[in-house]
Parts: structure tokens; C-alpha cells; sequence
């Protein structure tokens, strides 16, 4: 077969403690996972079901790449999160075997351009503008959940600057990873090479050029890059 123009890259993760790497699929997002976030963002997380979106693989950042403050914004929000990598799929994946899809762990940032997100939320708009934009999802590496087996209760961290921003416990997740497979599934068939996003903890804020971001999740890794 003839491509009619070079293809594209297929982004990829590196895997800790290894010279392996991770080809990415398809990037997933839970939105409001945390309550004290989804309070602060004016909702009720006692009302509002599992809230996806997704990002394209492009926006990918690896460890230690410097991200370029983006475009058409004055208002980059962090977001700290867990990312589950998954080795496998499927559609109406069963609770009890979602954990069998896990291929490991990673600690992400998903940067969200929050004023170009307000308006969509007040026009009733896609947020694909305030989410979806290249170099929104910085991740660390891969830890192989045969190595730090499925995390439920583990310290969750942003410093911006050596300051902490966000912090609590992942298992403070409204939705917990074998749900968010689960669920996540009833809409799309999920793929080895699909990575998700499981929601943010509350202190979102705005990052600026210059900042130095250092994220961990406790036996996951830790994330560390500038915005420039
Ligand atoms: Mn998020």
C-alpha cells in the first residue's frame, strides 16, 4: 500500500524501568470524579452520572518535555490525574473483569483552556476547543500494574513551583477504575493502547509561562515538566 502523503507517528509512552514503550490508541477523560472538584466547578457530584470526553493520541506530552503555553487562551487550567493504560477492551466490558483490560498506571495533567470551556458549558457547545488542543495531556511514564498492582488508595499531588496545589487521595474517585472501564464501554469499544484519564481532585487553577509543574502519585511515578 501507497500512502499519499507520510503518515504521522504513532505517539507512544515509555514504560518505567524499561526501553519498552506504549503505543497510544485513543485518548479518554472522566470529567467531575472528584467531589470537593465538581463542588468547586458549581455541580452536584451526588446527581451527575460519569461525564467522558476524549483528546486526540496527538496531544500527548512525555516526561520532562517542556509544554508551550497554547493558543487562544488566557486561562490554562491544571488538572492532575490517574491515567489507566489498557492492554485490552471491548464493549460492555463487566465490572468484575474490567481490571483484566489494565495493562498499568501513569500520572497525567489534563490541561483544559478554561475560559474557551465556560463558554461552551454556557452556549451548551463541545468542549473538543477547551480540551482537546495539542499538548493538553502531559504523562509520566508506565508503571505495569504487574509491578504497583491497581492502586485504590494513594496520595495524589500537583506542585506548581515546589507549592502544593492539588492534593488528595485517589480514592476519593466518585467513579473508581473498574467502573469508569465499565461504563466507559457501554459507549465505545475500548482498545488495547487506549489510555483514560480518571478525573482531577479539587484546587484546579491557572498555570503561567515559566511555571515548573511536579506531579506524583504515590507508588505510580511522578510526572515533571516547564511551560514555557
Ligand atoms: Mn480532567
Amino acid at each position: 500500500m501507497e500512502f499519499v502523503v507520510t503518515p504521522q507517528p504513532v505517539p507512544a509512552v515509555s514504560v518505567t524501568g524499561s526501553e519498552d514503550f506504549f503505543p497510544v490508541h485513543r485518548i479518554y477523560c472522566v470529567g467531575r470524579n472528584y467531589a470537593d472538584h465538581v463542588k468547586e466547578m458549581g455541580g452536584d457530584p451526588k446527581q451527575e452520572p460519569p461525564v467522558f470526553f476524549s483528546k486526540p493520541a496527538t496531544a500527548l506530552v512525555l516526561e520532562n518535555e517542556d509544554v508551550s503555553y497554547p493558543q487562544a487562551t488566557n486561562d490554562l487550567h491544571h488538572e492532575v490525574e490517574l491515567v489507566v493504560a489498557l492492554k485490552s477492551g471491548g464493549k460492555d466490558i463487566a465490572l468484575e473483569s474490567a481490571l483484566d483490560c489494565v495493562y498499568g498506571y501513569a500520572v497525567g495533567i489534563d490541561f483544559t483552556r478554561r475560559d474557551l470551556q465556560t463558554i461552551a458549558k454556557n452556549k451548551g457547545r463541545p468542549w473538543d476547543v477547551a480540551k482537546g488542543f495539542d499538548q493538553s495531556a502531559p504523562i509520566s511514564s508506565i508503571r505495569p500494574s504487574s509491578e504497583c498492582g491497581h492502586p485504590v488508595d494513594a496520595q495524589i499531588q500537583l506542585k506548581i513551583n515546589n507549592e502544593i496545589r492539588q492534593q488528595a487521595n485517589i480514592n476519593e474517585m466518585i467513579w473508581t477504575v473498574p467502573e469508569i472501564i465499565s461504563e466507559l464501554s457501554k459507549f465505545f469499544e475500548l482498545k488495547s493502547g487506549d489510555l483514560i484519564y480518571t478525573g482531577t481532585p479539587a484546587g484546579v487553577a491557572a498555570v503561567q509561562a515559566g511555571d515548573r509543574l511536579t506531579a506524583t502519585i504515590e507508588g505510580v511515578g511522578e510526572l515533571g515538566f516547564n511551560i514555557v
